[in-house]
């Protein structure tokens, strides 16, 4: 599933094709993604030009004259960049045509994406409550600590919640609390100030490690194949069940949380709380 960083890279590598350009047609081959793609796209967009390209969480934001376009890859959606009349596949759901014959594509085979449009995306229901970008000064340990106390969930599911922090999915929360040496079921309200500062920091680390590895795969954005590839991190946990600790040599254990594999080392991840 395209996370942060891999939204983050997506957008560095259209961002420079796309801005200024004037949008000549949009096509819309599915229109049932996630939700409905708004049918008056391919009348509103033609004539307007791209004046910013930004990321919000894992949402592209891509603002014209009247409005923005947000866009959303789901589980499996991918945008590329593509020269004039380059036929479509089967899972090519919608073209954005430029001017100057440039196509930006959605490909999504899952359909669990989103093509949406508003005046004012900041206010739009899936923005709106979002909590702070995890690479800016506004997501620190001191934040993180007052808005945890008395809660009783389990600090990975805290930190997995995009009202408190956006962007931190699953296979970043296993590997920033290895990191932290946290355990994943520690009541987020126990986190002392400290934890929370090698948390935040390891969070960091883990996202910026992913956006640089994902730099790396930029020179390939206009090849229509697309065979991107999601970059794979050193993970040290995530995956790894049953395999080595890099750390301790134990057997890397696993628990289910909120449905989701959680993988840990239950010998470096200490669990003062939890018995
Ligand atoms: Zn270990």
């Amino acid at each position: 599933m395209p996370e942060l960083p891999e939204v983050e890279t997506t957008l560095r590598g259209i961002a420079p094709h796309v801005l200024h350009q004037t949008i000549h047609s949009v096509i819309i081959r599915h229109p049932t993604l996630r939700w409905p793609i708004p049918n008056s796209l391919p009348v509103l967009l033609p004539g307007q030009h791209i004046q910013t390209a930004s990321r919000r969480g894992k949402y592209l934001l891509l603002a014209v004259q009247t409005g923005t376009i947000i866009i959303h890859l789901g589980m499996s959606g991918r945008l590329s960049l593509l020269k004039k009349n380059s036929s479509p596949k089967k899972h090519d759901h919608v073209d954005i045509v430029f001017e100057n014959g440039d196509i930006l594509r959605l490909t999504d085979p899952r359909r669990f994406g989103a093509v949406l449009f508003s005046s004012s995306p900041f206010a739009h229901p899936l923005l709106k409550n979002l909590g702070p970008e995890p690479l800016t000064a506004d997501f620190n340990a001191d934040y993180l600590f007052k808005k945890s106390r008395q809660k009783k969930v389990p600090v990975k599911t805290f930190i997995m919640n995009s009202q408190v922090v956006v962007g931190v999915g699953n296979i970043y929360a296993a590997e920033s609390l290895f990191s932290a040496k946290l355990h994943p079921l520690q009541a987020a309200g126990e986190v002392s100030l400290i934890q929370y500062q090698l948390l935040v920091k390891s969070i960091k680390k883990v996202l910026n490690a992913s956006i640089k590895q994902g730099g790396t795969t930029l020179k390939d954005f206009l090849d229509s194949e697309g065979n991107k590839g999601y970059f794979i991190l050193k993970l040290k946990v995530y995956g790894r069940e049953g395999e080595p600790c890099v750390t301790c040599f134990n057997p890397i254990a696993s628990l289910r949380i909120n449905n989701r594999a959680s993988a840990y080392c239950l010998h470096c991840q200490s669990a003062c709380s939890i018995k």
